[in-house]
Protein backbone atom coordinates (compact mmCIF):
# COMPACT_ATOMS: atom_id res chain seq x y z
CA UNK A 1 0.00 0.00 0.00
CA UNK A 2 1.41 3.24 -0.89
CA UNK A 3 0.15 6.97 -0.56
CA UNK A 4 0.05 9.05 -3.43
CA UNK A 5 2.77 11.60 -1.81
CA UNK A 6 6.18 10.85 -3.54
CA UNK A 7 9.97 11.20 -2.08
CA UNK A 8 10.52 13.55 -5.36
CA UNK A 9 7.75 16.23 -3.77
CA UNK A 10 9.26 16.12 -0.19
CA UNK A 11 13.00 16.76 -1.32
CA UNK A 12 15.20 19.98 -2.89
CA UNK A 13 16.46 17.22 -5.41
CA UNK A 14 13.41 16.32 -6.59
CA UNK A 15 13.92 12.14 -6.86
CA UNK A 16 12.32 9.43 -5.51
CA UNK A 17 9.19 7.44 -4.93
CA UNK A 18 6.18 7.10 -3.11
CA UNK A 19 6.32 7.11 0.50
CA UNK A 20 3.70 4.21 2.20
CA UNK A 21 2.08 7.32 4.15
CA UNK A 22 2.59 10.68 5.34
CA UNK A 23 1.43 13.09 7.87
CA UNK A 24 2.45 16.40 9.45
CA UNK A 25 2.39 16.48 13.21
CA UNK A 26 2.03 20.36 14.58
CA UNK A 27 2.27 19.18 18.65
CA UNK A 28 4.27 16.20 20.94
CA UNK A 29 0.46 14.93 20.71
CA UNK A 30 0.11 14.56 16.92
CA UNK A 31 3.88 13.46 17.38
CA UNK A 32 3.19 10.39 19.47
CA UNK A 33 0.29 9.40 17.61
CA UNK A 34 2.29 9.36 14.00
CA UNK A 35 4.55 7.00 16.44
CA UNK A 36 1.51 5.38 17.45
CA UNK A 37 -0.19 4.92 14.00
CA UNK A 38 3.64 3.31 12.10
CA UNK A 39 4.06 0.85 15.42
CA UNK A 40 0.49 -0.21 14.57
CA UNK A 41 0.76 -0.43 10.87
CA UNK A 42 4.41 -2.71 11.33
CA UNK A 43 6.26 0.43 9.47
CA UNK A 44 9.33 2.38 10.19
CA UNK A 45 8.64 6.48 10.31
CA UNK A 46 11.07 8.50 8.96
CA UNK A 47 10.95 12.28 10.48
CA UNK A 48 11.51 14.87 7.20
CA UNK A 49 11.99 18.57 7.44
CA UNK A 50 12.46 20.09 4.02
CA UNK A 51 13.82 17.41 2.22
CA UNK A 52 17.02 19.69 1.12
CA UNK A 53 19.43 17.21 2.86
CA UNK A 54 18.57 13.76 1.99
CA UNK A 55 18.43 11.62 -1.67
CA UNK A 56 15.82 9.60 -1.98
CA UNK A 57 15.50 6.04 -3.76
CA UNK A 58 13.25 5.83 -7.03
CA UNK A 59 11.18 2.84 -5.35
CA UNK A 60 10.45 4.94 -2.91
CA UNK A 61 9.82 4.05 1.20
CA UNK A 62 7.84 1.70 2.50
CA UNK A 63 7.40 3.52 5.81
CA UNK A 64 5.43 6.41 7.37
CA UNK A 65 7.14 9.38 6.61
CA UNK A 66 6.62 12.39 9.31
CA UNK A 67 7.23 16.49 8.92
CA UNK A 68 6.84 18.62 11.81
CA UNK A 69 4.92 21.56 11.11
CA UNK A 70 5.34 23.60 14.69
CA UNK A 71 6.25 26.85 14.16
CA UNK A 72 7.13 29.89 16.42
CA UNK A 73 10.08 31.56 17.65
CA UNK A 74 9.84 32.54 21.31
CA UNK A 75 13.00 35.52 23.00
CA UNK A 76 13.52 35.93 26.09
CA UNK A 77 16.28 38.01 27.84
CA UNK A 78 18.48 36.20 30.31
CA UNK A 79 20.66 37.89 32.39
CA UNK A 80 23.18 39.73 30.04
CA UNK A 81 22.42 36.94 26.99
CA UNK A 82 19.09 36.48 25.05
CA UNK A 83 18.05 32.79 25.11
CA UNK A 84 15.65 32.31 21.94
CA UNK A 85 12.90 29.07 21.22
CA UNK A 86 11.58 27.83 18.10
CA UNK A 87 9.63 25.36 17.17
CA UNK A 88 11.03 22.70 14.75
CA UNK A 89 9.10 22.99 11.99
CA UNK A 90 10.11 27.01 11.83
CA UNK A 91 12.45 27.67 8.75
CA UNK A 92 15.58 28.13 9.73
CA UNK A 93 16.21 30.81 7.15
CA UNK A 94 13.09 32.62 9.00
CA UNK A 95 15.15 31.95 12.27
CA UNK A 96 18.36 34.13 11.08
CA UNK A 97 16.50 36.89 9.64
CA UNK A 98 14.50 36.88 12.62
CA UNK A 99 18.33 37.25 15.09
CA UNK A 100 19.52 39.51 12.13
CA UNK A 101 16.74 41.98 12.37
CA UNK A 102 17.24 41.61 16.36
CA UNK A 103 20.46 42.50 16.84
CA UNK A 104 21.49 38.78 18.13
CA UNK A 105 24.91 37.74 16.74
CA UNK A 106 26.07 34.03 16.06
CA UNK A 107 23.88 32.83 12.95
CA UNK A 108 24.22 35.80 10.35
CA UNK A 109 26.39 33.83 8.39
CA UNK A 110 24.25 31.00 7.97
CA UNK A 111 21.71 33.16 5.78
CA UNK A 112 20.55 31.19 2.91
CA UNK A 113 20.76 27.34 3.92
CA UNK A 114 17.18 25.95 3.37
CA UNK A 115 15.12 23.66 5.95
CA UNK A 116 13.56 23.82 8.76
CA UNK A 117 15.00 24.23 12.40
CA UNK A 118 14.73 20.95 13.56
CA UNK A 119 17.28 19.93 11.25
CA UNK A 120 19.61 22.28 11.74
CA UNK A 121 21.12 20.34 14.78
CA UNK A 122 21.26 17.24 12.91
CA UNK A 123 24.68 17.75 10.87
CA UNK A 124 25.29 21.14 12.45
CA UNK A 125 25.12 23.22 9.75
CA UNK A 126 27.51 25.95 9.05
CA UNK A 127 28.74 28.30 6.39
CA UNK A 128 31.49 31.04 6.11
CA UNK A 129 33.37 29.93 8.88
CA UNK A 130 30.16 29.84 11.49
CA UNK A 131 28.23 26.74 12.91
CA UNK A 132 24.68 26.46 14.40
CA UNK A 133 26.02 24.47 17.52
CA UNK A 134 28.44 27.46 18.80
CA UNK A 135 24.51 28.92 19.31
CA UNK A 136 22.77 26.21 20.17
CA UNK A 137 21.76 26.09 24.23
CA UNK A 138 19.27 22.86 24.13
CA UNK A 139 17.45 20.56 21.55
CA UNK A 140 13.93 19.68 23.12
CA UNK A 141 12.73 16.04 21.79
CA UNK A 142 10.38 13.22 21.64
CA UNK A 143 12.31 10.03 22.40
CA UNK A 144 10.69 7.10 20.18
CA UNK A 145 11.63 4.81 22.67
CA UNK A 146 9.25 5.75 24.89
CA UNK A 147 7.08 8.54 23.67
CA UNK A 148 8.71 10.57 26.66
CA UNK A 149 9.92 14.57 25.95
CA UNK A 150 12.85 15.33 27.13
CA UNK A 151 15.26 18.23 26.92
CA UNK A 152 18.62 16.98 25.78
CA UNK A 153 21.72 20.08 26.85
CA UNK A 154 23.90 20.92 24.40
CA UNK A 155 26.86 18.92 25.85
CA UNK A 156 25.09 16.13 25.45
CA UNK A 157 24.87 16.48 21.14
CA UNK A 158 27.95 15.99 20.41
CA UNK A 159 28.86 18.14 18.29
CA UNK A 160 31.40 18.05 15.52
CA UNK A 161 31.66 19.32 11.83
CA UNK A 162 28.56 18.35 10.01
CA UNK A 163 28.03 16.10 12.78
CA UNK A 164 26.28 15.40 16.01
CA UNK A 165 24.69 11.61 17.84
CA UNK A 166 21.59 12.54 15.82
CA UNK A 167 23.60 10.82 13.04
CA UNK A 168 25.77 8.32 14.86
CA UNK A 169 24.81 6.51 18.32
CA UNK A 170 21.27 8.76 18.33
CA UNK A 171 20.45 7.89 14.86
CA UNK A 172 16.97 7.44 14.15
CA UNK A 173 16.13 7.53 18.24
CA UNK A 174 14.69 11.27 18.68
CA UNK A 175 12.08 13.54 16.82
CA UNK A 176 13.13 17.39 17.33
CA UNK A 177 10.32 19.70 18.75
CA UNK A 178 12.65 22.51 19.38
CA UNK A 179 15.45 24.17 19.41
CA UNK A 180 16.65 26.86 22.29
CA UNK A 181 19.27 29.24 21.25
CA UNK A 182 21.38 31.08 23.84
CA UNK A 183 22.90 34.55 22.19
CA UNK A 184 25.54 36.87 24.14
CA UNK A 185 23.79 40.23 25.21
CA UNK A 186 20.67 41.84 24.37
CA UNK A 187 20.78 42.60 20.91
CA UNK A 188 22.32 46.00 20.35
CA UNK A 189 23.57 44.92 16.42
CA UNK A 190 27.43 44.82 17.08
CA UNK A 191 29.43 47.84 15.30
CA UNK A 192 32.35 46.28 13.54
CA UNK A 193 31.43 43.50 12.77
CA UNK A 194 34.95 42.07 11.78
CA UNK A 195 36.67 43.40 14.99
CA UNK A 196 36.83 41.17 17.56
CA UNK A 197 34.03 38.91 15.76
CA UNK A 198 33.91 35.09 14.71
CA UNK A 199 36.67 34.11 12.44
CA UNK A 200 34.75 33.87 9.53
CA UNK A 201 36.06 32.70 5.94
CA UNK A 202 38.51 35.02 3.70
CA UNK A 203 36.18 34.94 1.16
CA UNK A 204 33.63 36.57 3.01
CA UNK A 205 35.62 38.94 4.77
CA UNK A 206 36.58 39.66 1.18
CA UNK A 207 33.33 40.64 0.45
CA UNK A 208 32.78 42.61 3.54
CA UNK A 209 36.05 44.34 3.34
CA UNK A 210 33.84 47.46 0.96
CA UNK A 211 31.95 47.96 3.89
CA UNK A 212 32.42 50.06 6.59
CA UNK A 213 31.99 49.03 10.02
CA UNK A 214 29.55 45.97 8.66
CA UNK A 215 26.34 45.23 10.69
CA UNK A 216 24.64 42.11 10.87
CA UNK A 217 22.21 43.03 8.19
CA UNK A 218 25.32 43.56 6.12
CA UNK A 219 26.78 40.21 6.93
CA UNK A 220 23.54 38.45 5.95
CA UNK A 221 22.72 40.35 2.25
CA UNK A 222 26.61 40.00 1.68
CA UNK A 223 26.43 35.76 2.55
CA UNK A 224 23.04 35.87 0.28
CA UNK A 225 24.58 37.76 -2.69
CA UNK A 226 27.73 35.65 -2.24
CA UNK A 227 25.63 31.99 -2.01
CA UNK A 228 22.81 32.96 -4.62
CA UNK A 229 25.84 33.42 -7.01
CA UNK A 230 27.16 29.64 -6.48
CA UNK A 231 23.00 28.58 -6.72
CA UNK A 232 23.55 27.61 -2.95
CA UNK A 233 20.16 29.09 -1.98
CA UNK A 234 17.25 27.46 -2.78
CA UNK A 235 15.38 28.95 -5.55
CA UNK A 236 12.83 27.33 -8.04
CA UNK A 237 13.71 29.88 -10.91
CA UNK A 238 17.62 28.46 -10.74
CA UNK A 239 18.69 26.02 -13.60
CA UNK A 240 20.84 24.31 -10.67
CA UNK A 241 18.27 24.22 -8.04
CA UNK A 242 17.39 20.67 -7.44
CA UNK A 243 20.47 19.46 -5.48
CA UNK A 244 21.16 18.76 -1.53
CA UNK A 245 23.41 21.48 -1.45
CA UNK A 246 26.76 20.00 -1.34
CA UNK A 247 26.73 16.52 -2.09
CA UNK A 248 30.34 15.51 -0.17
CA UNK A 249 31.61 16.89 2.93
CA UNK A 250 35.41 18.42 3.25
CA UNK A 251 37.52 15.60 3.75
CA UNK A 252 39.30 15.70 7.29
CA UNK A 253 42.44 13.22 6.68
CA UNK A 254 46.01 12.69 8.42
CA UNK A 255 48.85 15.00 7.72
CA UNK A 256 50.28 12.01 5.95
CA UNK A 257 47.19 11.55 3.53
CA UNK A 258 47.50 15.23 3.22
CA UNK A 259 51.17 15.07 2.19
CA UNK A 260 50.47 12.42 -0.14
CA UNK A 261 47.47 14.42 -1.88
CA UNK A 262 50.00 18.10 -2.11
CA UNK A 263 52.36 15.86 -4.05
CA UNK A 264 49.76 14.78 -6.25
CA UNK A 265 48.21 18.43 -6.63
CA UNK A 266 51.86 19.30 -7.52
CA UNK A 267 51.63 16.57 -10.28
CA UNK A 268 48.14 17.42 -11.71
CA UNK A 269 47.56 21.54 -11.00
CA UNK A 270 51.50 22.65 -11.16
CA UNK A 271 52.08 26.12 -9.57
CA UNK A 272 48.50 26.00 -7.49
CA UNK A 273 48.55 25.70 -3.56
CA UNK A 274 46.48 22.57 -2.28
CA UNK A 275 43.96 24.00 0.46
CA UNK A 276 44.76 22.50 3.11
CA UNK A 277 43.51 23.54 6.49
CA UNK A 278 44.90 22.24 10.30
CA UNK A 279 42.41 21.33 12.77
CA UNK A 280 41.92 19.41 15.93
CA UNK A 281 40.56 16.18 13.91
CA UNK A 282 43.52 16.26 11.04
CA UNK A 283 43.96 18.52 7.88
CA UNK A 284 40.73 19.43 6.17
CA UNK A 285 40.78 19.80 2.87
CA UNK A 286 38.51 21.26 0.19
CA UNK A 287 35.94 18.66 -1.37
CA UNK A 288 35.33 21.46 -4.69
CA UNK A 289 39.20 21.97 -5.04
CA UNK A 290 39.82 18.16 -5.59
CA UNK A 291 37.05 17.25 -7.61
CA UNK A 292 38.12 20.07 -9.98
CA UNK A 293 41.63 19.38 -10.07
CA UNK A 294 40.49 15.80 -10.73
CA UNK A 295 39.01 17.15 -14.07
CA UNK A 296 35.31 17.03 -13.28
CA UNK A 297 34.80 21.05 -13.52
CA UNK A 298 31.56 22.79 -12.67
CA UNK A 299 28.67 21.61 -15.18
CA UNK A 300 30.27 18.83 -16.00
CA UNK A 301 27.11 16.55 -16.97
CA UNK A 302 26.29 12.93 -17.32
CA UNK A 303 22.52 13.19 -19.20
CA UNK A 304 20.15 14.42 -16.69
CA UNK A 305 22.77 14.90 -13.61
CA UNK A 306 25.64 16.48 -13.17
CA UNK A 307 28.05 19.60 -11.37
CA UNK A 308 26.29 22.53 -10.94
CA UNK A 309 27.25 24.94 -13.35
CA UNK A 310 28.09 27.40 -10.64
CA UNK A 311 29.44 25.20 -7.63
CA UNK A 312 31.86 22.14 -8.15
CA UNK A 313 30.92 20.42 -4.92
CA UNK A 314 26.67 20.19 -5.74
CA UNK A 315 25.03 17.81 -7.55
CA UNK A 316 22.27 18.28 -9.70
CA UNK A 317 19.05 16.55 -11.29
CA UNK A 318 18.63 19.22 -14.23
CA UNK A 319 15.18 17.81 -14.88
CA UNK A 320 13.79 14.31 -15.10
CA UNK A 321 16.76 12.51 -13.52
CA UNK A 322 16.58 8.94 -11.28
CA UNK A 323 18.27 8.71 -7.89
CA UNK A 324 20.08 5.67 -9.16
CA UNK A 325 21.59 7.67 -12.13
CA UNK A 326 23.10 10.58 -8.85
CA UNK A 327 24.04 7.58 -6.86
CA UNK A 328 26.09 6.83 -10.26
CA UNK A 329 27.56 10.14 -10.83
CA UNK A 330 28.78 10.47 -7.01
CA UNK A 331 30.08 7.32 -7.45
CA UNK A 332 32.19 8.49 -10.17
CA UNK A 333 33.20 11.51 -9.13
CA UNK A 334 34.36 9.61 -5.78
CA UNK A 335 36.05 7.38 -8.06
CA UNK A 336 37.89 10.43 -9.73
CA UNK A 337 38.95 12.25 -6.61
CA UNK A 338 40.42 8.81 -5.15
CA UNK A 339 42.40 7.71 -8.20
CA UNK A 340 43.88 11.20 -8.62
CA UNK A 341 44.59 12.05 -4.51
CA UNK A 342 44.32 8.91 -2.65
CA UNK A 343 41.35 10.22 -1.11
CA UNK A 344 37.61 8.75 -0.27
CA UNK A 345 34.86 11.58 -0.29
CA UNK A 346 31.94 11.17 2.02
CA UNK A 347 28.49 11.84 1.02
CA UNK A 348 26.47 14.55 2.87
CA UNK A 349 23.11 14.12 2.26
CA UNK A 350 20.92 11.40 4.03
CA UNK A 351 20.38 8.40 2.22
CA UNK A 352 17.17 6.85 1.64
CA UNK A 353 15.20 3.92 0.86
CA UNK A 354 18.63 2.32 -0.89
CA UNK A 355 19.78 -1.23 -0.25
CA UNK A 356 22.96 -1.47 1.32
CA UNK A 357 24.83 -2.32 -1.97
CA UNK A 358 23.33 0.23 -3.40
CA UNK A 359 24.81 2.71 -1.86
CA UNK A 360 28.13 0.94 -0.52
CA UNK A 361 30.82 2.46 -3.20
CA UNK A 362 29.50 5.75 -1.41
CA UNK A 363 31.25 4.77 1.62
CA UNK A 364 33.98 1.97 1.22
C1 LIG B 1 20.83 24.92 -1.95
C2 LIG B 1 21.26 24.28 -0.67
C3 LIG B 1 22.24 24.85 0.11
C4 LIG B 1 22.64 24.27 1.32
N1 LIG B 1 23.63 24.87 2.04
C5 LIG B 1 24.02 24.33 3.22
C6 LIG B 1 25.06 24.96 4.00
O1 LIG B 1 25.59 26.00 3.64
N2 LIG B 1 25.44 24.36 5.16
C7 LIG B 1 24.84 23.21 5.62
O2 LIG B 1 25.23 22.74 6.69
N3 LIG B 1 23.86 22.61 4.90
C8 LIG B 1 23.43 23.13 3.72
N4 LIG B 1 22.44 22.51 2.99
C9 LIG B 1 21.85 21.27 3.48
C10 LIG B 1 20.51 21.45 4.22
O3 LIG B 1 19.86 22.63 3.87
C11 LIG B 1 20.67 21.41 5.74
O4 LIG B 1 21.29 20.21 6.13
C12 LIG B 1 19.33 21.56 6.46
O5 LIG B 1 19.53 21.62 7.86
C13 LIG B 1 18.36 20.41 6.17
O6 LIG B 1 17.10 20.81 6.67
P1 LIG B 1 15.78 20.09 6.17
O7 LIG B 1 14.65 20.61 7.01
O8 LIG B 1 15.62 20.23 4.71
O9 LIG B 1 16.07 18.58 6.58
P2 LIG B 1 15.82 17.23 5.76
O10 LIG B 1 16.66 17.26 4.53
O11 LIG B 1 14.37 17.02 5.55
O12 LIG B 1 16.35 16.17 6.77
C14 LIG B 1 17.73 16.07 7.04
C15 LIG B 1 17.92 15.05 8.18
O13 LIG B 1 17.37 15.58 9.36
C16 LIG B 1 16.38 14.71 9.90
N5 LIG B 1 15.32 15.57 10.47
C17 LIG B 1 14.71 16.63 9.87
N6 LIG B 1 13.85 17.21 10.72
C18 LIG B 1 13.90 16.49 11.87
C19 LIG B 1 13.23 16.57 13.13
N7 LIG B 1 12.32 17.52 13.41
N8 LIG B 1 13.52 15.64 14.07
C20 LIG B 1 14.43 14.66 13.84
N9 LIG B 1 15.09 14.54 12.68
C21 LIG B 1 14.83 15.44 11.71
C22 LIG B 1 15.91 13.87 8.74
O14 LIG B 1 15.43 12.61 9.18
C23 LIG B 1 17.20 13.73 7.93
O15 LIG B 1 18.00 12.70 8.47
C24 LIG B 1 22.03 23.07 1.76
C25 LIG B 1 21.03 22.48 0.96
C26 LIG B 1 20.64 23.07 -0.23
C27 LIG B 1 19.56 22.44 -1.06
Amino acid sequence: MTSAVTLAELTTFGVGGPVRAYREAASVDEIRAALAGADQAGAPLVVLGGGSNVLAADRGLEALVLRVRARGIHAERDGDATRVAVEAGHGFDELVAFCVGAGLAGVECLSGIPGDVGAAPMQNVGAYGQEVASSIESVRVVDRRDGRAVELARDALGFGYRDSIFKREARDRYVVTSVAFRFAGGGASPAGYLDGSPAVYPELARALEAVDRPSLDDVRRTVLALRRRKSMVFDPSDANHRSAGSFFVNPTVTALAADHAAERAAELAPGERMPRFTTPQGDKLSAAWLIERAGLGKGTRRGAVGLSTNHTLALVNFGGATARELVAFAVEVRRRVRDAFGIALTPEPQLLGFTVDEVAPLFD
